[in-house]
């Protein structure tokens, strides 16, 4: 398929970043795909957390609102001591290999969410365990988000945006470090599955420059082929700046929303820039996955 190039901009409502229930979103792959189809995107790519569990529902989903598809998934990675995310698009959903990396990266989530929850009680705050499962959607994946769900509930913070300013992130209570995936395993795991790796929202890490230089450099070294340049959580002056470093690496760039629910997401799905069309969008690397 190849996107139109009109004015300087890749016209294509491409949406390639959100989640489901399958991991921290708050809609069914089958809504959310109703929602994008409403919002006027025209290709689509759930991309759950450590999670490919919801492709087949997603791309079914897809095709009943007559938007084309790509797989996705969103791959926790340690690298420089943060945690960074790699998106995954366009990978066989059925890679045994794929499947048992994301099962491994899963798997520390149980064991973690306990001690999240015994970091709260140190503050007075109870059963939080219990209280953040109740919004998990997939016993595998509890992540922080349902945390900052609970936290809401129990009126400690007013949204879930104040949650991570108070709560769970480094050096405030319910912040438990985690060593994920490491980004070499996440990029292969995606490439050897037929699928093109892209860095995840790069503004949105705590890294000096040269770690940045090194992430982008590594990335690339080990097959990754995009950066999302155009997200939910890039002001426009990020997108400027990760356009000229995916023309500095040669990536191709990606667009996506981010988005995890109506609530409390501020980009809706296919409510976003365009691409600038001096970028390669990472759909054409991808033509011969999209379904
Ligand atoms: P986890 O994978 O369990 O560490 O949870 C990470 C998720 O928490 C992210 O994917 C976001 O959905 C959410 N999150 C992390 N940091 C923030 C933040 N500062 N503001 C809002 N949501 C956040
Ligand atoms: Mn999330
Ligand atoms: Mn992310
Ligand atoms: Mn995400």
């Amino acid at each position: 398929m190849a996107p139109p190039r009109i004015e300087g901009v890749s016209i294509l409502n491409a949406d390639l970043h959100c989640h489901s229930v399958v991991s921290d979103g708050t809609l069914a792959p089958e809504a959310l795909a109703a929602r994008a189809a409403a919002n006027g995107v025209e290709l689509w790519a759930l991309t759950d957390h450590d999670e490919i569990g919801g492709q087949h529902r997603a791309a079914a989903a897809a095709r009943a609102q007559g938007m084309r598809y790509l797989t996705g998934t969103e791959i926790s990675v340690t690298f420089a001591g943060e945690t960074v995310h790699i998106v995954g698009l366009g990978f066989d959903p059925d890679d045994a290999r794929m499947q048992r990396g994301l099962e491994e990266t899963r798997g520390g989530r149980g064991a973690r969410a306990r001690e999240i929850a015994a970091s709260l009680a140190q503050v007075g705050i109870r059963d939080a365990y219990e209280g953040a499962l109740r919004y998990v959607g997939n016993p595998q994946l509890v992540s922080r988000t349902h945390f900052a769900r609970f936290l809401v509930e129990a009126g400690v913070c007013k949204d879930t945006n104040e949650v991570f300013r108070r709560y769970l992130t480094e050096g405030k209570p319910g912040f438990v470090p985690h060593r994920w995936a490491s980004l070499r395993q996440a990029v292969q795991w995606i490439t050897d599955a037929g699928g093109v790796a892209v860095i995840a929202h790069p503004a949105r890490y705590k890294l000096t420059a040269n770690e940045e230089y090194a992430l982008f450099s590594e990335f690339k070294a080990h097959g990754g082929q995009a950066v999302e340049v155009v997200t939910g959580s890039h002001s426009a002056a990020e997108a400027v700046k990760y356009a000229a470093t995916a023309r500095e690496f040669g990536l191709a760039a990606s667009r996506g929303s981010d988005f995890h629910s109506p609530d409390e997401s501020h980009t809706d799905l296919g409510q976003l820039p365009y691409l600038s069309g001096e970028l390669t969008p990472v759909w054409e690397l991808l033509a011969d996955r999209i379904r």
